[in-house]
């Protein structure tokens, strides 16, 4: 079967370094194997992101050298457009028995004493689930507006990564049950995804290593509506010296100011010297990268970004 896989950036700003390098992998990763490459601009939040940063972006992508086959800054691509998809998911997990609403504020959650995830995320203690129709009708009179969430079943989920390997968690303990549509009626990233993965008919998802801990769940709401799960490749994220994560915060390193500061050949190639394909940095094409590329040369632990 033909690779299809994607670049499912967020327009909330310019693009960045690791996003650049996510980008580059996922290209290389498709044109490697002859596949097709899919622009999806994930948009959900219309606070948040805009038509105009995601226009911006697949200009960076374009004066990067990288293309894609399918998709763009185009409705039917944009997930703030595809509602109708998610909600008919929606409706499906529903008739399973699987959503129910949430009323608990942030603080509520935070408060809540749950443990948290490696990313700061706390798993939700489920409970909104134990909520009689009477305690719901209470909150719903007094104002409340709900988010809905899905019940995680009591199944450990591996999920073996294409690059970093196996990677398991226990859904009650690890994930717990999560949002698929906020309490402001904004679909959520977890649902969306899944869905448009699916129906694009995505078979690799390259992305960064901050979304790891999303694939189990994402695997299982894949199987949980029939679909089946893509493979996922993340990679390593961008530290600096000091070991923090570079951000969006970092302004010297996004788009902005890398178009003005390196030539498109030549920001390519340290990205691909970063990403251990070229053993020192010199200017190439994306297409001269075609041949070296393998998951092989990437590495699996974080990358230090030397101070510019
Ligand atoms: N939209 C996400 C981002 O820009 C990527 C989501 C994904 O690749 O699954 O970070």
């Amino acid at each position: 079967m033909s690779v299809r896989g994607r670049f499912a950036p967020t327009p909330s700003g310019r693009m960045h370094l690791g996003n650049l390098l996510a980008a580059l992998l996922a290209w290389l990763d498709v044109r490697s194997q002859g596949g097709v490459m899919v622009l999806r601009i994930e948009n959900l939040d219309t606070q948040r992101t805009s038509l105009e940063l995601a226009r911006q972006v697949a200009d960076d992508l374009t004066w990067l050298g990288l293309d894609w086959d399918e998709g763009g800054v185009e409705p039917d691509w944009c997930q703030s457009e595809r509602g109708e998809y998610y909600q008919a998911a929606f409706d499906r997990l529903e008739k399973m028995g699987l959503i129910y609403p949430c009323y608990c504020s942030r603080a509520e959650r935070l408060a809540a004493n749950a443990p948290h995830r490696a990313d700061g995320s706390v798993v939700y203690d489920g409970r909104c689930a134990r909520l009689t129709p009477e305690q719901r009708l209470a909150l719903e009179r007094s104002g409340r507006r709900s988010a809905w969430r899905i019940r995680v079943p009591e199944e450990q989920v591996t999920v073996v990564d294409g690059h970093l390997g196996p990677y398991t968690e226990y859904l009650p303990r690890d994930c717990g049950d999560f949002i698929l549509r906020r309490s402001d009626g904004v679909w959520a990233y977890q649902l969306a995804v899944v869905v448009d993965d699916a129906l694009m008919g995505i078979n690799h998802v390259v992305r960064g290593a901050d979304l790891l801990p999303s694939a189990p769940r994402q695997a299982w709401l894949h199987r949980t509506l029939g679909f089946k799960p893509p493979r996922f490749f993340h990679l390593p994220l961008l530290v600096d010296p000091s070991g923090r994560r570079l951000a969006k915060r970092d302004r010297d390193l996004d788009m902005s100011v890398l178009r003005q500061r390196y030539t498109p050949r030549e920001l390519t190639g340290y990205l691909a010297w970063l990403a251990g394909l070229l053993p020192e940095r010199k200017s190439v094409e994306p297409a001269q990268l075609i041949p070296l590329f393998s998951w092989g040369k990437v590495p699996k632990t974080e990358i230090v970004i030397p101070a510019p």
